[in-house]
């Protein structure tokens, strides 16, 4: 029996499922009136085409245990990020590698407010999740900066988020986590900038996360500044652990 159906449903995971259905019946209404061309090829007939899907560059074993990117010596125990950067997530988990076919869908997704990707993007997230996380994980949505949000009208990690939570039978909570204060984007700024650009800018509810196990749930990774900001907000909050699960991952970083 499918992790969906054996699990309870509460009318907030109801209503959660019921407004990805809408979602994606308005998207497949959509597709049959106007078809759509694959975001990263441009064949005509899919959102993101199976063969680009396939193309899709995995994060696979042997990984870091803590900051998931391959071993180069697997051999060795020493890793060449976690060596660089004072990651503070316990865990952190991708499923891809951000370049190529998931790299141009992400920026699909999130600029050109792509929204009939997410169904897709989600399945491979769900693909990707590990089979030896909690069961009862609280998926935790990056916020997204105010301003930002508004201008894109949605926040990409907490669609991913509502994505994978229908998949796997999982909660999500969109208000675990709040910015405190309004920051730069990341993009195009060095590892130390990063830090110092969203360093205490994250506070987390402890009544919202009631001594669950947060996972936190990002579009991209880079060099991990936001996910570790995040992790000492929900940390400070009463959360023992916390893993941190991002659909791609900077090929460097
Ligand atoms: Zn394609
Ligand atoms: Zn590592």
């Amino acid at each position: 029996m499918s992790p969906l159906l054996s699990s309870p449903f509460s009318a907030r995971q109801f209503a959660a499922r019921t407004a990805i259905n809408l979602d994606e019946i308005f998207w497949h209404s959509v597709d049959f009136l106007i078809p759509p061309r694959c975001v990263a090829c441009g064949v005509t007939g899919h959102t993101f085409c199976a063969s680009c899907a396939a193309a899709v560059q995995l994060c696979q074993a042997p990984l870091c245990a803590k900051c998931g990117l391959p071993l180069q010596l697997p051999a060795s125990a020493d890793c060449a990020f976690c060596s660089r950067h004072d990651l503070k997530v316990d865990r952190l988990l991708a499923a891809g590698f951000h370049r190529g076919p998931l790299q141009l869908a992400i920026h699909a997704l999130k600029y050109r407010r792509n929204r009939a990707l997410a169904a897709q993007l989600g399945s491979l997230m769900a693909a990707a999740w590990p089979a030896d996380a909690p069961a009862n994980a609280l998926l935790v949505p990056v916020p997204l900066a105010r301003q930002r949000r508004s201008a894109r009208g949605f926040n990409q990690a907490e669609v991913l988020a509502r994505q994978l939570g229908w998949r796997l039978g999982l909660h999500v909570d969109g208000a675990v986590l709040q910015r405190t204060r309004e920051t730069r984007t990341q993009v195009g700024l060095g590892a130390a900038a990063r830090g110092e650009n969203v360093a205490g800018a994250f506070s987390a509810s402890a009544r919202r996360l009631r001594g669950r196990w947060p996972v936190l749930i990002d579009d991209v990774c880079t060099t991990g500044a936001t996910l570790s900001e995040c992790a000492i907000a929900l940390r400070a909050a009463g959360a023992p652990l916390v893993w941190a699960f991002t659909l791609a991952r900077a090929a460097r970083s």
